[in-house]
């Protein structure tokens, strides 16, 4: 452990202490403020499965009143000039820079995540709130659509209330990346926070009031997903609900919102090839193979966890991958020197520790890892997991696993590649390494995904579409994309008054 890890320790316990006897509560309309029905639920610690502390269980009557809250809120929010808003989402910027290092030790201690991850998740956090506000406005610029007698111009105008639903994976990051564009738009926003890492999100709302958001704009209810979380999707008020999680829950989400016609944007689960072929800079693909599956403890949605390598290079590239495997640093999230932290929940590493059976039992071999980490038989730790000899209809080469474990598959040639990447329910990213230029960009028009990248790890461009196909999602983030799904797009028509009006019932 290094001497960083101490102090990261120190003051992570001093962020959460008033939390120890104290419940977390929901934010609604500028307040924090208790369930109706004072009820609860606990929260524990990836690290040693401690509880941390209580939390405000929100069900119907706490997502009725947040949800009253955004609607208030929403006329004077949506006619206050892009340029005020654009100047206060720059201040809850300004105010998630100043906190930076509390949200990444408190998201790093509540979800496992390893805290070298999570400094730089909790900036990216304020990158996205730059991004968007800055756009803010022109968000509702159109188009200007001339016709011989009529001039048409387009517009658009915020859609409404929101809700935005969250996992627990990055949490700060991912939040900020729903809700920045939502509140640029003119959106007023009921959030749900994953009940597995509900802290940074009070955090959220708390720097968003603090840098002037107006009451009921900006709103949090902690609770379940099948409480909470179900109550938002049906809510009248509620125009769209902006949702990243797994796909099963996407589509029981749509299944409650249908009855009041909700708009969805779904960000959902993955199963993402990285396809090496032998003419490739190896050694670079080695860098990014590791880093996109064991990096974020692997629960995340762009993770590779499926490597194509080809047959002519497979011993070489597997050899090699198992050394930098072995070398990887399992610890506590908070040091520095650690590369990969414990699992959300002892439920989720009970399902990964699932697939270390399911895989030898049909066939594939476990070449590194497979077992739990023993950390002084604490946390939910799990060895870096490599399978080999997998074929492409076992489960772990099709179902998400969402933890630090990538099954190698082999292919002879590109058509074979392309089958193999292609043969899943899932369509998230794919990752290409190969020189063949040609090669690269005939794989790039004929993957099933929504993202590639070309010799390159999952590198985000904030102004470029980011979403999935199949079961991966629905919609698309990034840019002006955003704005097409928090606002709704308005066409005016007006005559130049040359033009006849048809005349019925004239003699
Ligand atoms: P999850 O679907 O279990 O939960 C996500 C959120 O939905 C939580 O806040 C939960 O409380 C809520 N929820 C659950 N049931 C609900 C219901 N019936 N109605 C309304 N809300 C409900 O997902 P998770 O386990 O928290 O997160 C991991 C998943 O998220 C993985 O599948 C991962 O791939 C996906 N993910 C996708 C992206 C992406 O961009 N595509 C990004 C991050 C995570």
């Amino acid at each position: 452990m290094t001497n960083n890890f101490k102090e990261n320790l120190q003051d992570t316990e001093a962020l959460l202490a008033p939390y120890k006897n104290n419940v977390l509560p929901h934010f609604i309309n500028g307040q924090a403020i208790p369930s109706q029905s004072a009820a609860t639920f606990d929260n524990y610690s990836p690290i040693d499965n401690h509880k941390i502390g209580s939390i405000a269980s929100g069900d119907r009557d706490d997502i009725e009143i947040a949800c009253e809250a955004a609607f208030q809120a929403f006329h004077e929010w949506r006619n206050t000039a892009g340029k005020i808003r654009k100047k206060l989402l720059h201040k809850v910027a300004d105010g998630i820079e100043k906190r930076a290092r509390d949200i990444a030790l408190v998201e790093s201690y509540d979800s496992g995540q390893a805290i070298r991850f999570m400094s730089k998740a909790a900036i990216r956090g304020a990158a996205n709130f730059r991004f968007f506000a800055d756009m803010a406005p022109s968000a509702s610029d159109g188009k200007s659509l001339p016709a011989e007698e009529h001039l048409n111009y387009s517009l658009r105008q915020p859609i409404g209330p929101v809700g935005v639903i969250t996992p627990w994976n990055t949490p700060f990051m991912l939040s900020t990346w729903k809700i920045a564009p939502a509140l640029a738009s003119g959106c007023t926003v009921v959030h749900k926070p994953a009940e597995w890492s509900p802290y940074t999100a009070m955090m959220l709302a708390e720097i968003a009031h603090d840098a002037g958001l107006p009451e009921g704009v900006l709103n949090c209810v902690q609770g379940l997903g099948e409480t909470a979380g179900k109550a938002l999707t049906e809510n009248e008020r509620i125009k769209a609900i902006a949702f990243v999680g797994e796909s099963s829950t996407g589509s029981q989400i749509m299944k409650q919102g249908a009855d009041t016609l909700k708009r969805f944007h779904f960000e959902l689960g993955g199963k993402n090839p990285v396809i090496v072929f032998d003419d490739a800079d190896l050694d670079k693909a080695l860098d990014a193979v590791v880093f996109m599956i064991f990096s974020l403890n692997g629960e995340r949605c762009t993770s590779s966890s499926r490597l194509l390598i080809q047959e002519s290079i497979k011993d070489e590239f597997i050899e090699k991958l198992c050394g930098r495997i072995s070398n990887l640093k399992v610890g506590h999230p908070l040091d520095s020197e650690t590369e990969i932290g414990p699992l959300i929940h002892q439920k989720h590493l009970d399902k990964v520790l699932g697939y270390f059976s399911s895989a030898t039992a049909e066939g594939a071999k476990i070449a590194k890892g497979g077992k739990i980490y023993d950390v002084n038989g604490a946390g939910n730790y799990v060895e870096p997991t490599l399978f080999i000899d997998v074929e492409s209809n076992m489960r772990v080469a099709q179902e998400e696993i969402f933890g630090p474990v990538l099954s190698a598959i082999s292919f002879k040639d590109e058509a074979h590649a392309l089958r193999i990447a292609n043969d899943s329910i899932y369509g998230l990213a794919a990752y290409l390494w190969t020189n063949d230029v040609g090669r690269s960009l005939r794989l790039s028009h004929q993957l099933d995904a929504g993202m590639i990248w070309v010799n390159s790890e999952n590198n985000r461009h904030l102004p470029s579409p980011f979403g999935g196909m199949k079961s991966s999602g629905i919609g698309r983030d990034g840019g002006d994309y955003s704005f097409d799904f928090y606002m709704e797009t308005k066409n005016i028509c007006t005559a130049l008054g040359t033009h006849t009006v048809p005349k019925l019932g004239k003699k």
